[in-house]
């Protein structure tokens, strides 16, 4: 007979399901597939297919997240010293005029994208303008799309575009230049590159600021918020002073201090004294209604009025100045609402193709992806943990985009109103606390960068391992695949699926360290007793 356990000696030992779990995620399998019903159309025989989810964070799917980190870092390898241009252009005058199109193309789609998602599209309709006119410049006749609005007037002061930098023609040119030494060998650098923001008061070494209440929450919250198209700017800054077609892959994370910085791999180099440069003469303007003075705190909401679809003064019965009217009221002689510049500090070092400093760099730009922006720096004191409820308290009522509810408490109508928006309550990311006010994408890369795509790197990645395995690629056109759902008699449950992939997880690892194994002329027995075995 077995002992009686005592409660507390029970909850000690391992849950079955945490411990399938465990093993899942030590053979690198996905924790949350999807089940996919796979029927081959000539035999008829079905089966089931557990396919990874894809999450891209530790916190959900840690074998997922390594992988996708994996990934990028594929990515970031392959685009950083490439030696030849990444696409086939045509070698004709007309080189210069693709590249402006190409660039409008992609802004286009930039732009249609953040419209759809309720984002401002400011900026990018003026760098689509700005475009337009390199396009025009470099002799291409008419307008890519006829017929679009004229550009909204704009004085001298609202150009973006660093008005005090020397500017270059931009060609086509993506890659670096070559440099020979002394001995007759060439060396073709890159370099990489790490920006911070500004400071906003005195931070001591757990980043927090020294005295809290000097700390400028709001600036720090603002540039945060407007963070992604100040990247944006410098690069087309750059662009135009280095007079090529600078491509990147930037990693965005926060410092300790929580501010965002970007770690950024640029094919070719720059001299610290050029940087400097331009990151002085670099900002981005927020040519927003003013948001400093609260007109409408919670107690003064402005009310919805139905009829109309606008929002109205309870205390005056006038309503709201639409969205679209304000800026017009914004005078000549009025202040951006804000100005985005990087801080003065910044790191930067020339890298080598295949040396240990670019794995190191590599290192650097993928550390952080698999966890939340929050999550990169975990409170361990009172004191961070106050730091970041500050910032996130100065979020709550900072305008995030021109759709945010908060413009309410401001006096303007939101873009896009509807019932019930209410300052502090904007659904924006920006405003919600794992993202400190940086909602955009953690990986930046130019389209040029490694010429490919995440899913051509996938499929490279894919390729590489059937090519191992010796086994053919299945025929996509033989086999139909539907998803399972909870409701059809063959749907497994989360637990079962697990097991599953434990299973198929060391079918697959088998096979490969077979495969190597016979690639490396040992026995498969032999390597997995040395532990060499992936
Ligand atoms: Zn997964
Ligand atoms: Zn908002």
């Amino acid at each position: 007979m077995t002992p009686r356990q005592t409660r507390t000696q029970r909850l000690a030992m391992p849950l079955a399901r945490d411990v399938v779990r465990d093993l899942a995620v030590t053979h690198g399998g996905c924790i949350r597939p999807v089940q996919l019903r796979r029927t081959d159309i000539h035999t008829g025989q079905v089966e089931q297919v557990l396919v990874p989810r894809g999450h891209t964070l530790a916190t959900v799917c840690p074998s997922c997240a390594e992988r996708a980190k994996a990934l990028r870092a594929a990515q970031c390898r392959e685009g950083w010293h490439l030696e030849a241009e990444p696409v086939i252009t045509p070698d004709d005058p007309d080189d210069v005029q693709l590249m402006w199109v190409e660039h409008r193309a992609e802004t286009q789609q930039h732009r249609d994208q953040a419209e759809a998602a309720g984002q401002d599209t400011g900026e990018l309709d003026e760098l689509s303008a700005e475009l337009d006119e390199e396009i025009t410049r470099s002799g291409v006749r008419g307008n890519v799309l006829p017929g679009r609005p004229e550009r909204r007037h704009r004085s001298t002061r609202r150009r973006q575009d660093a008005p005090d930098l020397p500017r270059r023609a931009v060609a086509p040119r993506t890659i670096g230049k070559t440099y020979t030494a002394p001995d007759g060998k060439t060396f073709r650098p890159s370099m990489f590159i790490t920006l911070t923001c500004d400071s906003y008061g005195k931070v001591g070494a757990d980043g927090t600021p020294v005295n809290p209440a000097a700390y400028d929450y709001q600036r720090a919250a603002r540039d945060a918020l407007h963070f992604a198209a100040l990247f944006d700017r410098l690069v087309q800054n750059l662009r135009r002073f280095l007079g090529y077609d600078l491509q990147y892959f930037a990693a965005v994370e926060p410092q300790k201090r929580l501010a965002p910085h970007v770690h950024v791999a640029i094919r070719g180099t720059v001299s610290r004294t050029e940087l400097r440069q331009v990151l002085a003469a670099t900002y981005h303007q927020v040519w927003w209604p003013p948001a400093d003075e609260i007109k409408h705190d919670d107690a003064r909401l402005p009310v919805w009025h139905d009829a109309s679809g606008r929002y109205l003064d309870p205390a005056t019965g006038e309503f709201l100045p639409a969205w679209d009217e304000a800026p017009d009221a914004i005078g000549d002689d009025d202040e951006p609402l804000h100005v985005a510049r990087f801080g003065p500090r910044f790191d930067a070092q020339g890298v080598l193709a295949g040396s240990k400093d670019s794995a190191r760099c590599i290192g650097y730009l993928t550390k952080y992806l698999t966890k939340q922006i929050a999550d990169c720096h975990q409170a361990q004191t009172d004191a961070p943990a106050a730091h970041a409820a500050h910032l996130a308290d100065a979020l709550r009522y900072e305008p995030c985009s021109p759709t945010c509810a908060n413009w309410l408490r401001y006096g303007v109508q939101p873009k896009n109103p509807r019932e019930g928006l209410r300052p502090g309550r904007c659904t924006g990311k920006a405003h919600r606390r794992e993202y400190l006010g940086y909602a955009g994408r953690r990986v930046l890369v130019s389209r040029k960068w490694s010429g490919k795509t995440l899913a051509d790197h996938r499929a490279d990645r894919k390729a590489w391992l059937l090519e191992t395995l010796g086994i053919a690629d299945t025929d996509p056109a033989r086999y139909t695949w539907e998803p399972v759902t909870p409701g059809d008699p063959d749907h497994m449950p989360p637990g079962q699926r697990l097991l599953h992939v434990v299973a198929d997880r060391q079918k697959w690892h088998a096979a490969l360290t077979n495969a190597r194994a016979r690639a490396s002329g040992q026995s498969a027995a032999n390597l997995s007793a040395t532990g060499s075995a992936a």
